[in-house]
């Protein structure tokens, strides 16, 4: 079966090498699924979750912004972080879930709401995410 190289880069370092039968995720224009040989193409990504088809399986990473970079043979996610499924704390992601909805509560301008906003979907993806909730 044909597959495309996936590389995920945080500011961190590398999240996710390897090379998969389909990538697909979620830009700001909508869903994308990427197979082997797609046209090169450059995408803002939102917060959400990349679904990487690879030998018979779907591996899951929660992203967090930042863009897709699309060329024939390679696939590139820059993202401002990036965890594999299997590495994310659900215990912090719970916290941070309750932290940025008590600031939502008890919100005092509009900068906190947005910044509360943004970690709340940071930290709801995360949880779908290790839940496979997805
Ligand atoms: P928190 O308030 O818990 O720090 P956050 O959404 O503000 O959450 P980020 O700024 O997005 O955190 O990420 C900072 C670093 O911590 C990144 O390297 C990110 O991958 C990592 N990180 C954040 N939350 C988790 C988590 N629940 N599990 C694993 N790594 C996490």
């Amino acid at each position: 079966m044909k597959t495309v190289k996936v590389s995920v880069v945080t500011p961190d370092g590398p999240v996710y090498d390897a090379e998969v039968e389909m990538v697909s995720t979620k830009a700001q224009s909508g869903e994308l699924g990427i197979l082997p040989g797609h046209i090169p193409m450059v995408a803002p990504l939102k917060i959400g979750a990349v679904r990487l088809k690879k030998d018979g399986g779907t591996e899951y990473l929660a992203v967090n912004g930042g863009f897709l970079e699309v060329r024939p043979d390679v696939v590139t996610i820059l993202a401002q972080s990036a965890e594999r499924a299997e590495s994310i704390d659900v215990a912090r992601a719970q916290a941070a879930k309750a932290r940025a909805e008590k600031r939502l509560q008890d919100r005092q301008d509009n900068v906190d709401a947005r910044r509360a906003e943004l970690a709340l979907q940071r930290a709801v993806n995360r949880l779908s995410v290790a839940e496979g909730r997805i």
